[in-house]
């Protein structure tokens, strides 16, 4: 439904008037008969949020990417009436009472007993059961949360900073030819870079020049300052607020209820333990990086935040003999892109099919349908290249289940270089990997579509298992076998080398203890920014505090990189899930060491886990598929491979 065209007047009237559905939906509830059965009430509950797919996703994603400004100013206030909404019904005594009514043992199956018992939690987590006046400010403060946490994300989005490069062109030195010629001089004599991931992350990597990425890192670690260090204690205010009202001690313990850890008490227990286990890796790995620092510039005692990444890859680069840019030939756009969906296809035993019919927001979005046993049923589409006021990272956006009118949709945003008639657009081994990883949520979407219950459609399932299939898909993108499928030199048409990935395998496993420390720092920290009474914490003493106790490079004066932390307001207190999902990746993993290509065992990890969305427990999906509780056995030898 999102075109380059798409009137924000007609765009808005249709949302409303999917509102006035979903309102009716609710009246049809409440207005059914005091002795309607559990099924008749499971049904007229489930109803509810169908009308309001097709502009859920729709107007989340417009407003992230769609051209338009007047499109996405218009759909960032649909997002804000359909969240409005959501909270109403979170809040409503009514819906509350006729589901509170049912007797659970009387469901007539197991899917209908969890919907209820679900939506029951789910609402008494709302407040439902408070007075009026609790109930009321319960509502204002959501209310404002959705705008803060708006806010919060826009101050990042739109403060993009440059500097200017000392030395000029020469002081990109280091850095790969296209990145330089792609940054001649202004107009001014003056070569500069941005603080956007597409400048930031090459600099920091690459340049040779230690004063550049000094001042660059700084840049990019004051993004909107000063503005969101106010907005984010205004985000500590209210969410503390919201979960004393609703009975939390904490909004940590709020947020931990509903996933598969629970409590704030596991998170820290959790994030000791990977902390510990990571730690003589980590301290190693800083010992060997500074060894070669004093190596080449013959002093140093320590080595900074804004030195991490260039040592780590002169590292790389020397002892293991991998430079991450010698793979570049072997990853064009279009072949990843290619390969991406080939491997797809292959393992899960279904077929992409180009679709340009479909209207689409942009010239360069590509449409994909999805089919499986010849016929369509689902539809992908691939949002790549960076332009102007686009969502800047990688991320899959979710447009519909497949429960209402469509099929299951979902569009891959990314921010890779674009192709033309001249330039392949070569990419980094990073970004294959980050193609498969979104690539393993969007599977995770399109395959949990359809359920018999929106409840349960889509990814449906507990936030901390969110990253367990897609970061269980970046296994692909590390394998020889996979990537010789489509990996071949854009000039001499040869497969990567195996030799080649298995230096950029070690490569990568270089740097793991330091990079598993820095994920555990910023789980620590974004549990403790939301897990007390925020008056009198002042989360840039917090910074401070937990990077001289938890990392091994000291905090730059005057930098305030929490305040373009992007995760503080997405993912609040429960940053953990990241690694909490890996451990169970890593343990699914097992099952594919004979093979990545196993298309029995893909089958079953589809049907057991994939396509079963939030029809149970996380939990209970890996243990039927493992045939055990998962555990941190797998994970542990990794980390200490
Ligand atoms: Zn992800």
């Amino acid at each position: 439904m999102l075109s380059a065209d798409l009137d924000p007047a007609h765009f808005h009237a249709e949302s409303s008037a999917r509102l006035d559905q979903a309102r009716a939906a609710l009246a049809r509830l409440l207005a059914l008969p005091a002795d309607a059965s559990f099924q008749a009430v499971v049904d007229a509950y489930d109803a509810i949020g169908r009308p309001l797919e097709r502009v859920r996703g729709a107007a989340s994603l417009a407003s992230q990417t769609h051209p338009s400004e007047a499109l996405r100013n218009v759909a960032q206030t649909i997002v804000q009436e359909l969240a409005s909404f959501a909270t109403d019904l979170s809040l409503h005594r009514g819906v509350y009472e006729r589901l509170a009514g049912l007797d659970l043992a009387q469901a007539p199956g197991e899917e209908e007993r969890r919907l209820v018992a679900n939506a029951l939690r789910d609402l008494r987590r709302g407040g439902v059961d408070r007075d009026e006046p609790t109930r009321e400010r319960i509502k204002q403060l959501s209310d404002e949360l959705v705008r803060i946490g708006q806010e919060f994300d826009l101050n990042i989005a739109s403060d993009t900073r440059s500097v200017v490069v000392p030395g000029g062109a020469a002081g990109l030195a280091g850095l790969p030819q296209d990145f330089i010629d792609a940054h001649p001089p202004g107009p001014d004599g003056a070569v500069r870079v941005s603080t956007d991931p597409t400048d930031y992350v090459p600099v920091m990597t690459y340049a040779h020049n230690a004063e550049l990425r000094r001042k660059l890192q700084f840049e990019y670690h004051n993004r909107a300052t000063p503005r969101n260090l106010e907005v984010l204690r205004e985000l500590m205010r209210v969410r503390h607020e919201l979960a004393r009202l609703l009975g939390y001690a904490s909004w940590a313990e709020y947020v931990t209820e509903d996933k598969m850890i629970r409590s704030p008490a596991k998170v820290r227990e959790f994030v000791e333990r990977v902390r510990r286990a990571c730690e003589p890796r980590m301290r190693a790995e800083v010992a060997e990086l500074l060894a070669l620092k004093r190596e080449v510039e013959g002093a140093g005692d320590s080595i900074a935040d804004w030195e991490r990444a260039y040592w780590l890859e002169r590292v790389k680069a020397g002892k293991l003999d991998f430079d991450s840019q010698s793979v570049r030939p072997y990853f064009p756009y279009r072949a990843v892109r290619d390969g991406v969906l080939a491997t797809s296809a292959a393992l899960f035993g279904i077929e992409f099919r180009a679709n340009r019919e479909v209207p689409r927001w942009h010239a360069s979005v590509e449409c994909y349908d999805l089919l499986d046993g010849g016929r369509v049923v689902a539809r992908v589409f691939l949002d790549m290249h960076p332009r102007a006021n686009k969502f800047k990272h990688a991320a899959m956006f979710d447009l519909t289940t497949g429960c209402g009118e469509d099929l299951p949709q979902a569009c891959l945003v990314c921010n890779f270089p674009e192709p033309t008639a001249d330039d392949p657009a070569l990419l980094l081994h990073r970004d294959v990997e980050t193609f498969f990883h979104e690539f393993g949520h969007l599977l995770h979407h399109l395959f949990a579509g359809r359920q018999r219950y929106l409840a349960f459609a889509g990814i449906a399932t507990e936030w901390d298992f969110v990253e367990t299939p897609s970061q269980l898909y970046e296994e692909w993108a590390w394998d020889t076998g996979v990537l010789q499928r489509f990996a071949r030199h854009h000039q001499s048409g040869e497969p990567i080398p195996g030799e080649l990935v298995a230096r950029m395998r070690a490569a990568d496993e270089y740097g793991k203890g330091l990079h598993v420390a820095v994920q555990m720092f910023f789980a620590e920290l974004s549990l403790e920014v939301f897990g007390r009474d925020p008056a009198g914490l002042d989360p840039t003493e917090l910074v401070i505090e937990l990077k001289r106790r938890r990392l091994p490079f000291p905090h730059e004066e005057g930098t305030h990189f929490h305040a373009s932390f992007g995760h503080l307001n997405g993912y609040s207190a429960t940053y953990y899930t990241y690694m909490w999902s890996l451990v169970i990746a890593k343990d699914i993993f097992e099952r594919f060491r004979g093979g990545l290509m196993n298309t029995a065992e893909a089958r079953r990890y589809r049907q057991s886990i994939l396509s079963a969305g939030g029809r149970r427990d996380a939990a209970d999906l890996v243990r039927d598929y493992l045939g055990r509780e998962y555990d941190t056995r797998a994970f542990e030898l990794w980390l200490n491979a």
